[in-house]
């Protein structure tokens, strides 16, 4: 533990001060003191001068011993000391105010977790990750509703839990998930969330600055201890040996502990056979590639996240064409995004289909749509055509009289089109779209013009219609 970390302790601890003690005499007797030494057991609190440290003993040793032992249920020994140096401003000190603000001012919003996360854990959770948004489909149910049953009852359910899967198909998001939820339900609880590869930089640190001690301690304050891709660890000897320790006293003490693998504990040969077995000791869930239906629910997931809307012909078509990992998947989806929001084209299968193929995804889905990809429009019948595909129409309905609003819209882009980016007549195009007369045409393509200038949409679909006819 280092000296960010005391002060999430202290901050915490505080917190807990704060509920028992008047306001008033809170801050009077708690401003600017810091927690200088902690090992779960032993406390040591600072204070700026000899006065206040007499004070604090006197009236609030028992006090402050109760609150460090509502979290840290080991903790025995306080002691006190003076620091002449510390004010308002030092960087070990704690902000009374902050802990216990004013009722009368408006609360800001979770200061206090979202600190006491960022102190004892190596990398923060994130809020994206949630098990609302992860989608459940046969192939991750299991490893799911693991994660639900711990959340309820972490360190009682499942000890510890193993997931196990290929590259990019939701562990860390489970996991990460897992602890947000955690987090939600149990405000108080540490959660320790790291990656196996960054624990080995922690133990290498630790042992080369003579920290060891410390940083079992650290790992040891966790309720929650959920390590990712311990895979990493193969051949790690001594992080192995680090981690073993870490893992017994957890598991004694019934924290819950969450492991991530890209294969079963089984087949981590490089790892030691007694983590292997323990690693068995729980529940262990696997995690497959989701079926074609998860997969298009995975798309339309995170559209509503950017919130932009693509057709659903077009979310089954990559989620057709990807078949290794959701991570490709939501690449792909990136590059429509990107389409969608920095060309202003709603994308097509057209665009997506050269991008699949680059990425050599299952190519002889994506030879079918080569004709379609080389295509281009020369002539009038070719952009209804276009249109028409565009729309889900029929050629007939743009070049037929029908009043229907969609057939409508469909004939004046054709129009607007056929005059804007391939400059022919009024007559022609009024000729050739089932002979109507000039000023239909005329008028199609002023009503365009006018519409564009406040519908994006619009727009975004002449681009991607201009796109597609290879004008673009
Ligand atoms: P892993 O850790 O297994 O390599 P990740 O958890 O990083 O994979 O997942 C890769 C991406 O796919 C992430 O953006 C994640 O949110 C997304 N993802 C994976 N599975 C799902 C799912 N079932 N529902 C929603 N998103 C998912
Ligand atoms: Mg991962």
């Amino acid at each position: 533990m280092d000296a960010s970390d005391y002060k999430i302790i202290w901050q915490q601890v505080l917190e807990e001060i704060s509920k028992r003690v008047p306001r008033s005499g809170f801050i009077t007797f708690f401003k600017n003191t810091a927690l200088i030494d902690f090992d779960g057991e032993k406390g040591v609190i600072a204070t700026a001068s000899v006065f206040s440290m007499n004070e604090l003993k006197d009236k609030f040793t028992q006090i402050t011993l109760e609150a460090f032992g509502s979290i840290f249920p080991e903790m025995k020994v306080l002691e006190f000391t003076v620091d002449g140096s510390l004010h308002e401003h030092d960087e070990r000190v704690a902000d009374v105010l902050k802990i216990a603000p004013d009722p009368s001012k408006p609360k800001k919003k979770e200061a206090l977790p979202q600190e006491i996360e960022g102190g004892m854990k190596t990398k923060a959770l994130h809020d994206q990750y949630s098990l609302e948004n992860f989608i459940v489909g046969p192939d991750n149910q299991l490893a799911h509703a693991a994660c639900i049953a711990i959340s309820n009852k972490p360190g009682s359910t499942y000890n510890p839990l193993f997931i196990y899967g290929g590259v990019g198909l939701g562990k860390t998001h489970l996991l990460q998930a897992t602890g947000n939820e955690i987090k939600k339900k149990f405000p108080k609880k540490i959660i320790v969330y790291t990656t196996a590869e960054n624990y080995m930089n922690e133990v290498i640190t630790a042992i080369r600055t003579g920290q060891a001690e410390k940083l079992r301690t650290k790992y040891r304050l966790a309720d929650v201890f959920i390590i990712d891709d311990i895979q990493f660890l193969a051949n790690k000897t001594q992080t192995q040996v680090e981690f073993f320790h870490t893992f017994n006293a957890l598991y004694e003490a019934k924290k819950q502990i969450i492991i991530s693998s890209d294969r079963p504990p089984k087949e981590l040969d490089e790892l030691e056979s007694r983590l292997r077995s323990r690693f068995e000791w729980g529940m262990m869930a696997d995690i497959g590639f989701p079926d074609f239906e998860t997969r298009v629910a995975i798309l339309q997931s995170k559209c509503q996240d950017k919130g932009i809307f693509l057709s659903q012909e077009l979310l089954a078509f990559i989620a057709d064409n990807v078949s290794e990992s959701i991570r490709e998947l939501e690449g792909v989806l990136n590059q429509a995004v990107a389409l969608y929001e920095l060309k202003h084209v709603t994308p097509t299968i057209k665009m997506l289909a050269p991008k699949l193929k680059k990425l050599q995804f299952k190519t002889q889905a994506i030879d079918r749509f080569d004709d379609m990809v080389s295509r281009k429009a020369k002539t009038i019948d070719d952009i209804v055509d276009f249109v028409a595909h565009y729309f889900k129409l029929r050629p007939e309905d743009i070049t037929g009289n029908s009043r229907e609003q969609q057939k409508v819209f469909a004939r004046q882009i054709v129009m607007y089109m056929a005059k804007k980016y391939f400059n022919y007549t009024y007559q022609y195009i009024a000729h050739h779209l089932g002979g109507k007369i000039h000023t239909t045409a005329m008028h199609a393509y002023q009503k365009t013009e006018k519409e564009l200038e406040k519908n994006k949409q619009l727009a975004r679909d002449i681009n991607a219609l201009l796109h597609d006819m290879g004008v673009l």
